[in-house]
């Protein structure tokens, strides 16, 4: 077992540092990092899937690329357009609704991106939740001018997201409506999303994950928990058994991080990240490892490693 501490490029959930612990198995490495205010029932579901990819290993893949988005931050126009340029995906994910914004930065954002993908190129809004009904309503019609493929989280509940639903030709994605594994089944029973984002850690596994996702029934979009490459692998692993796979992922998050435990990091090239499974390398990690009882505490509180 192995505790990480590695420093994130901007600040996200409010953190600047993104912790958690290694531990090898049979099988390969794991990643347990949930983020600070989980507690040990949240926190269980983690470990599981760092269990499952040290000791079980993953379920076959049935594709050897995940296309990714690239992730365009509330900045303004022409940084979003560079960045969208650099980063050579097909799909591109723009934060609006930021707080401190207007919807003139947000169409200016997102008018941007268009420029830079081409008419062929796909995009997706994210709205963390932020609106209200009627205004979700307005503003996704009036970002549809550039074409949208979908809307994530346009408002904060089921209820408000179903309600959207009902009043936008643009497909609902829901993904802070989903955080543990009852509330896919939720999101469809409420029909508050067309598509569900599903991340691989608070799911329990690939294999849990592929269990929910088949259950709910909705086009799922795996997203990373901003994980070192030893936690992507699980939602690369994801993504690549399941059955369908209509989007581009949410897993090109390594840039985020300023650095990495692996020496051959899960990052796109040409807008997919390859389908494999990085290894531990002693070298990367010890610039970031750490001596943490309180992490080890905290995995012990969750089940720890007893099988
Ligand atoms: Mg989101």
């Amino acid at each position: 077992m192995r505790v990480f501490r590695i420093p994130m490029r901007t600040r996200f959930r409010g953190q600047t540092v993104r912790e958690g612990v290694l531990i090898e198995g049979p099988s390969g490495w794991g990643e347990f990092s949930p983020f600070p205010e989980y507690g040990p029932a949240e926190c269980a579901r983690w470990l599981a899937c760092a269990r499952e990819a040290a000791f079980d290993g993953w379920p076959p893949p049935v594709r050897a690329h995940i296309p990714v988005n690239v992730t365009v931050p509330a900045v303004g126009p022409a940084e979003a357009f560079e960045l969208v340029r650099a980063a050579g995906c097909a799909t591109a994910k723009v934060k609006v609704a930021e707080r401190g914004q207007s919807f003139a930065d947000d169409m200016a954002r997102v008018e941007a991106v268009r420029d830079a993908l081409g008419l062929a190129g796909k995009i997706r809004v994210d709205a963390n939740g932020a609106w209200g009904v009627d205004e979700a309503a307005v503003r996704i019609k009036e970002l549809d001018r550039f074409g949208l493929e979908y809307a994530e989280q346009p408002c904060a509940t089921l209820a408000e997201l179903a309600e959207v639903r009902r009043k936008v030709d643009v497909p609902v994605a829901a993904d802070e409506s989903i955080r543990r594994a009852e509330d896919p089944l939720r999101v469809r029973a409420a029909e508050a999303a067309d598509i569900a984002v599903v991340k691989v850690q608070p799911l329990g596994g690939v294999r849990a994950a592929l269990r929910v996702v088949e259950a709910c029934g909705l086009p799922a979009v795996v997203s990373s928990a901003v994980e070192t490459s030893i936690g992507l692998a699980a939602g690369v692993a994801l993504a690549a058994a399941l059955p369908d796979l209509p989007y581009a992922c949410g897993l090109g998050t390594m840039t985020l991080l300023t650095g990495d435990v692996v020496a051959d990091s899960l990052r796109p090239v040409a807008g997919a990240i390859a389908v494999r499974r990085p290894t531990v390398a002693p070298e990367e990690l010890a610039r970031f490892e750490i001596d943490s009882p309180d992490w080890i505490r905290r995995m012990e509180e969750a089940g720890g490693m007893g099988r």
